[in-house]
C-alpha cells in the first residue's frame, strides 16, 4: 500500500479505512503523521484556539468488585484502605472547585456493592439543590452497568433515573480497548464487554446526554486492536453523533497486578495523531498531559489535540499507578501560549466560557494533589446507614458505625 496515496487521501479530507489506517500508523514517519493530524485539527478549529475546562476529578469510592488487573486504584470490599466519600466531603470539594472557577465535577469511582442506585440519586439531587448550575459529568459506562445489575433495572431505566436526579453527561472511562480478547486478558470483560460499553453510550446519546470517549492503550493489545477500537467509536459516532471528545492515554503500570512498562511519548503522539486522522467525525481531541507530562502535552497540540482537558485539582486513579504530573490553570495557559495558541475556558459541551479565570480575578494557585484517603475521610460517612449494604463487610460496617439504628431502608 502506498503511504503517499493514503496521505493524499487524508489531505483531501477523505475517510480512510482499516487497512489504510494501519499502514499509516505502522509505517508513516512520525512528523508526517503529525502534519496530517495538525491539518485536520486546524481545519476543524481555525483561529488557533485551544480549550480547557476547570473542573474536578473526584473518585467517590475506591472499593471495587471488578478488580481489573491494570488498576492500582481499587481496594477490595472489606479492605481497611477502602473509602466512600460522604456528602459533606463532596460538598467541600465542590466549594473548592467553584473557588478556582470550576463548573463541573467529573465523578467516577469503583464498583462498590454497598452503594445502591438510591445513594447516587440522593447525592445528585443534594448537589443540584445546593449548586443548581454546577454540572455533573458522572459515572462511566461500566459504573452504569454495575448499577443496572445491582438494581436489576435495564440500562436505559438507570440512565433515565440518573438524569432525573441531575446527571448532565457521561465520561468515557472504562473503555480501555473495545475488543473482547483484550478485555478478557485485562480482567475487565466482566465489568463491561465492548458491546456493552458502546451500548451504554448509545442509550445515553438517545436519552439526550453528550458523552466523551476514551482509549487506554499500551497493555496487551495489538496495533490492529487499537485501530479496531477507534473504528468502533467512529461507527457509533456516525450513528448517534453524541460524543463531544476523544481522550487517549497510555497504561500506567506502577503498582498494578499486570505490571509491564509504560509506552513511550512517541507512541503517544503517533496514537493521538492516528486517532485525529481516523476519527473524522469527532470535533475535539484532548491532550493527556496527566499521564504524559506538560511537555508532551504541549507537543500534542501539534499532533491533533485541540484541548488541554481538565485543570488539575485532584486525580487519584492514574496517580495511584505512578503518574504524578500536575498543572493548574496558570501552567496550562503558559503551555498553550508558548506553543502559539490562544487558551480559552470551556464547558463539557465545548462552549467557550471566556479567557483564563486567573486573569479576571484572584484564584488560589494549585491545590495540593492528595488522595481522598490521605485527606482523612471517614470510611463510613454517617448517611451510609440509610442505604442497604449488600456485602458482608458493608453490612458489618453499617452496624459498627450506627449500633442500634433501625434497619436501613430497602435499596431502590
Ligand atoms: S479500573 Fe475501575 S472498574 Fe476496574 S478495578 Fe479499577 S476502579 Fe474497579
Amino acid at each position: 500500500m502506498d503511504l503517499d496515496a493514503i496521505a493524499s487521501k487524508v489531505r483531501a479530507g477523505a475517510r480512510i479505512d482499516r487497512a489504510e489506517a494501519l499502514e499509516l500508523y505502522r509505517h508513516a514517519p512520525t512528523p508526517t503523521l503529525g502534519r496530517l493530524a495538525d491539518q485536520i485539527r486546524s481545519q476543524k478549529h481555525p483561529g488557533r484556539i485551544v480549550t480547557y475546562i476547570v473542573d474536578r476529578n473526584v473518585n467517590y469510592t475506591n472499593i471495587c468488585v471488578a478488580r481489573c488487573n491494570f488498576c492500582a486504584f481499587y481496594r477490595p470490599v472489606g479492605s481497611s484502605e477502602g473509602y466512600v466519600l460522604g456528602f459533606d466531603e463532596l460538598f467541600r470539594k465542590i466549594d473548592e472547585t467553584i473557588a478556582v472557577g470550576g463548573v463541573q465535577l467529573l465523578l467516577q469511582g469503583g464498583h462498590n456493592p454497598d452503594l445502591p442506585l438510591t445513594w447516587y440519586e440522593d447525592l445528585f439531587r443534594a448537589i443540584k439543590q445546593r449548586y443548581p448550575t454546577f454540572r455533573l459529568h458522572a459515572l462511566s459506562p461500566p459504573e452504569v452497568i454495575h448499577l443496572s445489575r445491582l438494581s436489576q433495572l435495564p440500562v436505559p431505566a438507570v440512565i433515565a433515573r440518573l438524569i432525573a436526579a441531575g446527571l448532565d453527561s457521561i465520561p468515557g472511562g472504562g473503555a480501555e480497548i473495545l475488543v473482547d480478547r483484550v478485555r478478557r486478558l485485562l480482567h475487565c470483560y466482566g465489568k463491561a464487554t465492548a458491546d456493552e460499553w458502546l451500548d451504554v453510550m448509545r442509550h445515553a446519546h438517545r436519552a439526550g446526554l453528550r458523552t466523551t470517549a476514551t482509549m487506554m492503550y499500551g497493555t496487551v493489545e495489538t496495533d490492529e486492536e487499537r485501530i479496531e477500537h477507534l473504528l468502533r467509536l467512529r461507527d457509533l459516532q456516525d450513528e448517534t453523533g453524541g460524543f463531544t471528545a476523544f481522550i487517549t492515554w497510555s497504561y500506567q503500570p506502577a503498582n498494578t497486578e499486570l505490571g509491564g512498562t509504560e509506552a513511550t511519548g512517541v507512541d503517544y503522539l503517533r496514537t493521538l495523531a492516528i486517532a485525529r486522522i481516523l476519527l473524522d467525525n469527532f470535533d475535539n481531541l484532548q491532550a493527556s498531559w496527566v499521564t504524559q507530562g506538560g511537555k508532551v502535552g504541549q507537543l500534542s497540540l501539534a499532533y491533533g489535540a485541540n484541548d488541554m482537558g481538565s485543570v488539575m485539582i485532584e486525580e487519584n486513579v492514574v496517580r495511584a499507578a505512578g503518574a504524578s504530573y500536575c498543572m493548574d490553570e496558570v501552567e496550562i495557559v503558559r503551555n498553550v501560549e508558548d506553543a502559539g495558541f490562544i487558551p480559552k475556558r470551556r464547558n463539557m459541551h465545548y462552549d467557550i466560557l471566556g479567557d483564563p479565570i486567573f486573569r479576571e480575578r484572584d484564584v488560589p494557585r494549585m491545590l495540593e494533589l492528595r488522595t481522598a484517603r490521605e485527606e482523612g475521610d471517614t470510611h463510613t460517612p454517617d448517611e451510609l446507614v440509610n442505604y442497604e449494604a449488600r456485602s458482608r463487610a458493608g453490612k458489618q460496617l453499617r452496624v459498627i458505625s450506627n449500633p442500634g439504628a433501625p434497619s436501613p431502608r430497602s435499596a431502590n
